[in-house]
């Protein structure tokens, strides 16, 4: 049969596929303070709920984000990662008062403190999520997809790409041997704000617990959540579980996230 009969899709739909089995580890991988929340932190607080270890890697330090011109950008950095430690520990569902920051019996968050609005994606950052990746030996790597049309942000981008070139240098032996550690191969990368999802993930009962997680990154509710008031902020909370809810409507769930399932690593 030729391949574009008239009335046959030029492509075919995308066949999708739900609900993976819980990691027992999950590092995702966000350009800034708050990325990961925003793609898949109802995902991750499912895991968390089911055991799995969930670990953060935020690329850069978050010192753009305020649309304050006399902001004290220092200040900025230390504010968002505090932020991003609480919104990591609504995620994991870890008791509060944590004895100190080596305590984080359910998984880590690191910062690898590139300037926020210049990430590259090089070879020595990608060697540095590699280390990560060697490291916390994740299940499944979620990140940015690199791979979004129309897509502006230039550090969603690279970290995206930093993600997918640092599973291929984690997972073979002769990159960055010099990191003396042992490879790793991850069994699934999800890609959330996906160019073409194929994926989705059951959330309806942590739609809660990402709002709480996002709800940490105090610093962001003028410039990202658009929330100056009250008012503002439930109009934040309507608008994401709008969101998921509309999403899981399409798949036959009270709310879902959605990714590009990239499995054969
Ligand atoms: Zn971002």
């Amino acid at each position: 049969m030729a391949a574009n009969e008239p009335g046959q899709p030029a492509v075919a739909a995308a066949v999708w596929s739900s609900d993976l089995p819980t990691p027992r580890v999950a590092l995702a991988i966000g350009a800034h303070p708050d990325d990961v929340e925003f793609g898949a932190g109802a995902t991750l607080a499912k895991w968390a709920a089911q055991g799995c270890a969930v670990h953060h890697l935020v690329l850069t330090d978050g010192s753009k984000g305020t649309w304050n011109p006399d902001a004290d950008t220092a200040a900025l950095v230390t504010t968002r990662q505090a932020e991003q430690r609480e919104a990591a520990r609504r995620l994991r569902g870890d008791a509060e008062d944590p004895i100190g920051v080596d305590s984080e019996p359910t998984g880590t968050v690191t910062f690898l403190g590139q300037v926020d609005g210049e990430l590259d994606a090089s070879l020595a950052l990608r060697g540095e999520v590699a280390r990560c990746i060697r490291t916390v030996q994740p299940d499944i790597v979620l990140a940015h997809d690199p791979w979004k049309r129309y897509r502006l942000h230039p550090d969603h981008r690279n970290a995206g790409l930093l993600a997918c070139d640092g599973i291929v240098a984690a997972r073979d032996p002769h990159f960055f041997r010099e990191h003396g550690l042992a490879p790793h191969r991850p069994n699934t990368l999800l890609l959330w704000e996906a160019d073409e999802p194929d994926h989705f993930e059951d959330v309806g009962a942590f739609v809660s617990v990402k709002l709480h997680a996002l709800e940490a990154h105090t610093s962001q509710f003028e410039s990202t959540m658009h929330a100056v008031s009250d008012d503002d902020l439930a109009a934040f909370r309507t608008r994401i579980t709008a969101r998921l809810g509309g999403l899981g409507a399409t798949h036959g769930v009270t709310a879902a996230e959605v990714f590009k399932r990239i499995a054969d690593l």
